[in-house]
């Protein structure tokens, strides 16, 4: 059977439906509002960029509609907008009866090929003089009888069609898919973050999730070439640059931290099994150092509790002892791998993240699992922690990409 959208694209769409429900919907008046009015300025901003025309906009509680002869294109890119819940191409036409049939019959003569069923489907706000039900009746029953060398058969409950109609005031909408976005909260409704970014699967889906409750994202890449291979750094801006298709019109800012030479200390001088304990605390260390010049909020991890042998309950509460003046968030915290794999596919860094890097050589064979914080500490006073440090931040770099 051919997909809908298939279908569609011989419609002559002329309009967008914008739903924006979610958890939007339930905030009080005010918050609500001002999400909305964010919403709005992002997807204008997300329009802007990728360069798509529209003619207007109608904004209504939990809706915009968007008039547009590039209906299509619009409804799927906004689906990659945080705060959306989902959109739809639609034919626009004012609430009178007869035209919403017209309309109708002009769509579902596009959609429905011989011995289809569908179904009609009626959303309605605002005061006319039929019901949701009058329309689905009308609709159903003019469509049955223009269309009748087709061999129509109505099938209310599991159609392969369905013919929707929104009646709003004194306009109403025809419109056969829906597209789905991600909801969330709109990017910016949250102050910024800084995101420890490996260039890994886990980190990339960590900051996503950040992203789509409402923080835009710092992303910061400790590069520790050579302990990696070269190619780690550009593989880790990669992975930044599909994030940010997530966040246009926001910053693109990515900092580079050296740290190799902060790792060949720890190697050297430090217990071999706490390496990447000193590594990490380090990492917390500059990333606070950094959220306090970007004025962000907190600091973001791709951590998820026993993921690696620096990721145990016990080693979590040694690292973020060195975090004291920001939060470390750790949105995958209870995630599976496989959980956090599905989503790195459905955003697009899988397939960046699983590109062959070599794996950190100063890794110990054996890492300690629960790492005593009394020993932690005592290694740190063993070396000058407060110079390397200074040194990190000073010869951290920004790149724009
Ligand atoms: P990822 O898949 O994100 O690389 P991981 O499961 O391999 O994570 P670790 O290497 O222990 O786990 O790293 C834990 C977290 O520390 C990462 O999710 C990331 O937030 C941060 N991190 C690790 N290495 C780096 C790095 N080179 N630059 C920036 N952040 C890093
Ligand atoms: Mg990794």
């Amino acid at each position: 059977m051919r997909s809908v959208v298939g279908w569609s694209n011989q419609v002559r769409y002329d309009s967008v439906i914008v739903r924006f429900g979610g958890e939007m919907g339930i905030k009080g008046e005010w918050t609500r509002r001002a999400y909305e009015k964010l919403l709005l300025k992002n997807i204008k901003k997300a329009l802007k960029h990728h360069g798509i025309p529209y003619e207007k906009f109608i904004h209504k509680r939990g809706r915009i509609y968007i008039k547009t002869k590039n209906a299509q294109e619009i409804a799927s890119k906004l689906t990659r907008v945080f705060g959306v819940s989902s959109a739809s191409p639609a034919i626009e036409t004012t609430s009178d009866m007869n035209e919403i049939v017209q309309r109708a019959i002009e769509l579902a003569d596009t959609i429905l090929k011989d011995g289809s069923s569908f179904a009609i489907r009626c959303h309605r706000v605002g005061k006319h003089q039929y019901s949701s039900m009058d329309v689905c009746k009308e609709v159903g029953k003019q469509i049955l009888e223009q269309l009748k060398n087709r061999n129509l058969q109505v099938h209310l409950k599991n159609p392969q069609f369905t013919v929707n109609v929104e009646v709003r005031d004194k306009y109403a909408y025809i419109f056969a898919e829906t597209l789905h976005g991600v909801d969330g909260f709109p990017l910016g409704s949250q102050p910024k973050v800084i995101c420890l970014l490996s260039g890994g699967i886990d980190s990339a889906v960590a900051c996503w999730l950040a992203m789509k409750r409402g923080c835009p994202i710092i992303p910061m890449y400790f590069d520790i070439a050579p302990f990696t291979d070269e190619s780690a750094t550009a593989k880790a801006l990669d992975v930044a640059r599909k994030l940010f298709e997530w966040s246009i019109g926001f910053s693109r800012k990515v900092y580079i931290v050296p740290h190799c030479r902060n790792l060949e200390t720890f190697v050297t001088e430090s217990p071999r099994k706490l390496t990447c304990i000193l590594c990490k605390r380090m990492m917390y260390r500059v990333a606070e150092r950094i959220a306090e010049t970007e004025r962000a909020e907190g600091i973001i991890t791709g951590e998820a509790i026993g993921e690696q042998a620096s990721q145990t309950l016990h080693n979590l509460r040694v690292l973020n002892e060195i975090a004291t003046k920001y939060p470390v968030h750790r949105p995958l915290l209870g995630f599976n791998k496989l959980e956090t794999e599905e989503l790195a596919k459905k955003i697009s860094t899988f397939k960046i993240s699983t590109r062959k890097t070599e794996g950190c050589s100063a890794a110990p064979i054996k890492p300690a699992t629960k790492a005593r914080l009394e020993i932690v500490k005592r290694a740190e006073q063993q070396l000058d922690i407060e110079e390397m440090v200074e040194e990190s931040v000073r010869e951290a770099k920004t790149v724009t990409i």
